[in-house]
C-alpha cells in the first residue's frame, strides 16, 4: 500500500509528491509518487504527519470523567479514583480501555502507554486491555503498575514477588506481540516499597526495557519520601540505584536543581503530563531545564478525569503555553520542540521505532484536512497544528498500517454503541 498525501512532513520538513509505502506495519520507502499503482491510497488536501504518542494514561479513568473535577488532588483521590475505580469488573475495564482508545485515536494519538493498576492479584484485567487496544486499533505500552502501599484499595496491592512474577509472565506472553508491549511500572516512591521499585527495576534490566514510576506530582511526595526515607524522590531514587536511562518519571513536578541535574547525568526521561498538572492544580515542571539538563521527555495526557481531554496534540500546545506564563517569555519553548516531544521523543524514550516518517519506521500516521478553518492561512504548517489545529482537522489515522480511523470515523468500533455502552455502565454515578 502506498499514501499519497499533498504535503507530508518529514525530519527536514514538509514534502510534496511524495508517497509513504507501507509494507507488514513499516514504512518501507518514502518515495517519489511516479507512476500510479493499484494500491495507492489518494489524500488530497491532506497533510501526513507522525502519529502522536500518549506517554502516560490510565484508561479506566476516562469512565471516572466529570465526577470530581473541582477537587484538589487529595480529594479527587479519595472521593472519586479510589472508591469508583473499585466498581469497575473486568468488562468494565475493557469497556474504560476502548472508550480512552477511541477517543485518542480520533485525536491523532496512535501509541497510548497504559499505566494500569487494578491487578485483582493476577493478569487478567491488564489482559483485557490489551484486548481492546487490539480491538480498537491503537499501539498499547501496558506499563504494568506493581503497588503494594497499604493506604490503596486491596484490589491495586499485591507484594513485590507476585508482582514481578505477573509482570514477567505478561511480558513474556507478549513478547512477540507487533503492537503491544508490556514494561514494569512501580507505582511511585509512595505507592511502592523500596522493594517493590527494585523489582520494577530489575525486570526492566532484564528485559532490556524501560520501567515507568510517578515522581514528585504533588508537593506533599516530596516531604513525605524525605521524612520516610531521608531523602527527596530523585535523591532517594538514585539511591535505590533505580535512577538511569531505564527510569520513565512520571510528572516529575517539585525537583530542586540538583536533582533535575541528576535526571540528566544519569540519562533518566520524563513522561510530563502538563494539563493533568494544571487541572489538579499540582504545579509546573521546569521543562525547559529538564530539557537543558538532558532529560529525554515524552507528553502525556494522564487519565481521563484529570485533564479532561486526550490529545497530545493538546498537550504541545499546553506545555508551550504553560512554560512561557511560568517564565514570562513567549519564546521559552517553541513549536518545534513540543512536536517532537509528542512523537519522536516519546517514541524513543519507550523504545519503540516510531514518531517520524522515515524509511523503516512503525507506520503510524495521521492524515489532517488542509482545507480545515483552523488550518488557515498557510503560513508555518507546523505551528499552526500546534497551536491552532482543532481535533476536527484530523481525518484520518493509521496504526501499524492498518487505517482505524477514516474520514473522521473510526473503522474499528460502532462510536454511537460504544457511547451506549459508556452511559449504561456510569448511569447514576456521582458524588
Ligand atoms: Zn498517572
Amino acid at each position: 500500500m502506498r499514501l499519497l498525501p499533498e504535503l507530508l512532513l518529514t525530519p527536514t520538513g514538509w514534502e510534496s509528491d511524495r508517497a509513504v509505502a507501507i509494507t507488514d506495519g513499516r514504512i518501507a520507502a518514502v518515495e517519489p509518487v511516479g507512476a500510479p499503482r493499484r494500491t495507492d491510497v489518494a489524500l488530497p488536501g491532506r497533510a501526513l504527519l507522525p502519529g502522536t504518542v500518549n506517554s502516560h494514561c490510565h484508561t479506566f479513568q476516562s469512565l471516572l470523567r466529570g465526577l470530581g473535577d473541582d477537587l484538589d488532588f487529595m480529594g479527587w483521590r479519595d472521593r472519586v479514583l479510589y472508591p469508583f475505580s473499585q466498581r469497575l469488573d473486568r468488562a468494565g475495564i475493557a469497556l474504560g480501555a476502548a472508550f480512552a482508545f477511541a477517543e485518542m485515536l480520533k485525536q491523532g494519538a496512535t501509541t497510548c502507554v497504559d499505566f494500569f493498576y487494578l491487578q485483582d492479584a493476577g493478569n487478567d484485567n491488564a489482559e483485557a486491555v490489551i484486548e481492546a487496544a487490539r480491538a480498537i486499533g491503537i499501539r498499547l505500552v501496558l506499563a504494568r503498575a506493581m503497588y503494594d502501599w497499604d493506604g490503596a484499595p486491596a484490589r491495586y496491592r499485591e507484594t513485590p514477588a507476585d508482582a514481578a512474577r505477573r509482570v514477567r509472565e505478561l511480558i513474556a506472553a507478549h513478547r512477540h506481540d507487533e503492537t503491544v508491549v508490556v514494561q514494569p511500572a512501580p507505582h511511585s516512591p509512595h505507592g511502592a516499597s523500596a522493594a517493590m521499585i527494585q523489582a520494577g527495576w530489575e525486570i526492566a534490566e532484564s528485559e532490556r526495557s524501560v520501567f515507568h514510576i510517578h515522581v514528585a506530582e504533588g508537593q506533599y511526595e516530596g516531604e513525605r519520601t524525605l521524612r520516610e526515607h531521608g531523602a527527596t524522590p530523585i535523591r532517594y531514587l538514585d539511591r535505590l540505584g533505580v535512577l538511569g536511562p531505564r527510569m520513565v518519571g512520571v510528572h516529575c513536578v517539585w525537583l530542586d536543581d540538583a536533582e533535575i541535574a541528576l535526571m540528566g547525568a544519569r540519562g533518566a526521561a520524563l513522561a510530563y503530563c502538563p494539563g493533568s498538572n494544571m487541572f489538579l492544580g499540582d504545579g509546573i515542571t521546569r521543562l525547559p531545564e529538564m530539557l537543558r539538563a538532558g532529560v529525554r521527555v515524552g507528553l502525556g495526557t494522564d487519565g481521563g478525569c484529570t485533564n479532561n481531554r486526550l490529545s497530545v496534540f493538546e498537550e504541545m500546545r499546553t506545555c508551550s503555553l504553560l512554560q512561557r506564563v511560568r517564565l514570562l517569555d513567549g519564546t521559552a519553548l517553541p513549536a518545534t520542540t513540543a512536536f517532537d516531544l509528542g512523537t519522536r521523543s516519546a517514541a524513543a524514550m519507550l523504545g519503540l521505532e516510531a514518531g517520524a516518517i522515515v524509511t523503516g519506521q512503525l507506520a503510524d500516521l495521521v492524515a489532517v484536512d488542509l482545507a480545515h478553518l483552523s488550518l488557515q492561512p498557510r503560513s508555518d504548517l507546523l505551528r499552526s497544528v500546534v497551536y491552532a489545529m482543532s481535533p476536527e482537522a484530523i481525518s484520518d489515522v493509521w496504526v501499524h498500517g492498518r487505517r482505524v480511523v477514516e474520514n473522521r470515523r473510526l473503522t474499528t468500533v460502532s462510536e454511537a454503541d460504544l457511547v451506549a455502552r459508556v452511559n449504561a455502565l456510569t448511569r447514576g454515578w456521582s458524588l
